[in-house]
């Protein structure tokens, strides 16, 4: 079989919705059937309803000290967003770059990993190669702690995870905790003329929004500059308010999807242990004195774990190695790094494309970024030909 190039084969991937919505069976057994025709088995690690599978394959010796190559296979949607193209097919506008969904977040890194199999079956390797794809990276990384782990209990420990979200190929060995959490106050129906018979849960939602802002704000006078993230301190976020019926009903129920990031080193729980203590000692007694049916509950939907980089040398010096960089940097935003990191493998984050266009419209990774990625690959490569 004739090896793809990272664009074609990244050309193929694009073409998949895998919104996170959808299911991202088609793309996956797209990739158990490549890696197949290239003579490399693969593991399935579906979801509990098995709409959706986290792969993983491993090419070379049965042999400790591999890397491991991880990627995710959902995209953001697209809806509303201004494409001056079908974001589904990869475009090549002769301007440099490739647009299409998920170029630069993140199958441009998967399509390099897969066009280079051909290259690790033909080479002589020392130690493994592993490839790592899971779903719903975007949606708080549901995918990627059940992948770790079958991953780790099946395959010989491996060195190093490379986690392939766009850094423009920097190593990034820092980065922050993120939690996401929905909380949903339950109040009590009333017609607007008589308050004084219900209790309106927007009303009390909105008492906590503002706790919030006030946590946040106290949260910013923290600033670390012992790293190089901006801004250098927690941030918290309502993303989404769903609640109430009508313009003149108190609202029996309210829902806030938010969340929060901590810097790496910081107390990734503060921010839950705290508003836990609010609504328990302040916010729901209040609410529960105006009607006793009254409740409020915090349900984590999800928690993504910091990156520190004192726990990834190892993983560091190998990668800068392949990028012939000759520094580190932190990020901000969460990936599936911290969570490999947590079952001891030594994780650094690098990859082709600028977080700047990840979930944009028009969203692209620059071809130079690729021909970079490719680069990375062959010399990581070499270097498990030569252990
Ligand atoms: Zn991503």
């Amino acid at each position: 079989m004739r090896a793809p190039s990272s664009m074609e084969m990244l050309q193929r991937l694009v073409a998949f919705d895998t919104t996170s919505r959808n299911s991202n069976l088609e793309l996956i057994q797209y990739i158990r059937d490549y890696l197949a025709d290239c003579g490399a088995q693969s593991t399935l690690v579906p979801n509990a309803e098995g709409t959706k599978a986290n792969l993983f394959a491993s090419i070379g010796p049965d042999a400790e000290g591999g890397i491991v190559l991880s990627g995710h296979t959902d995209v953001v949607p697209v809806d509303g967003q201004p494409w001056q193209s079908d974001p589904w097919t990869l475009t090549d506008r002769s301007d440099g770059n490739l647009y299409g969904r998920g170029t630069c977040d993140m199958k441009g890194f998967i399509a390099a990993a897969l066009a280079h199999v051909p290259a690790f079956q033909g080479a002589q390797l020392k130690v493994p190669m592993h490839l790592a794809f899971s779903y719903d990276e975007e949606i708080g990384c549901l995918g990627a702690p059940a992948l770790a782990e079958r991953l780790v209990g099946s395959v010989p420990r491996p060195r190093a995870v490379i986690v392939g979200e766009p850094t423009m190929m920097g190593v990034v060995n820092a980065q922050n905790a993120g939690g996401g959490i929905v909380a949903i106050f339950t109040g009590v129906e009333a017609h607007s003329s008589m308050t004084h018979l219900g209790v309106s849960a927007i009303h009390f939602a909105g008492d906590f929004i503002h706790w919030l802002n006030q946590l946040q704000e106290e949260l910013a006078q923290r600033k670390r500059s012992d790293i190089d993230t901006v801004p250098g301190h927690t941030t918290i976020n309502v993303g989404i308010v769903n609640g109430g019926t009508a313009g003149n009903i108190l609202a029996r129920e309210c829902t806030l999807n938010w969340g929060y990031r901590t810097l790496p080193g910081d107390d990734p729980w503060e921010v839950q242990r705290r508003a836990e203590a609010y609504i328990a000692e302040l916010l729901l007694p209040k609410m529960r004195a105006r009607h006793p049916d009254a409740n409020i509950t915090l349900r984590r939907r999800s928690f993504v774990p910091a990156l520190l980089p004192q726990e990834n040398e190892e993983a560091a010096e190998l990668a800068l190695q392949w990028t012939g960089g000759n520094r580190t940097y932190a990020v901000p935003y969460g990936t599936e790094a911290g969570i490999f990191r947590g079952h001891g493998i030594p994780t650094v984050i690098c990859g082709p494309g600028d977080i700047a266009q990840a979930h944009q419209p028009n969203e692209f990774v620059a071809k130079s970024q690729m021909d970079a990625c490719d680069a990375f690959i062959a010399k990581l490569t070499r270097w498990a030909e030569t252990r």
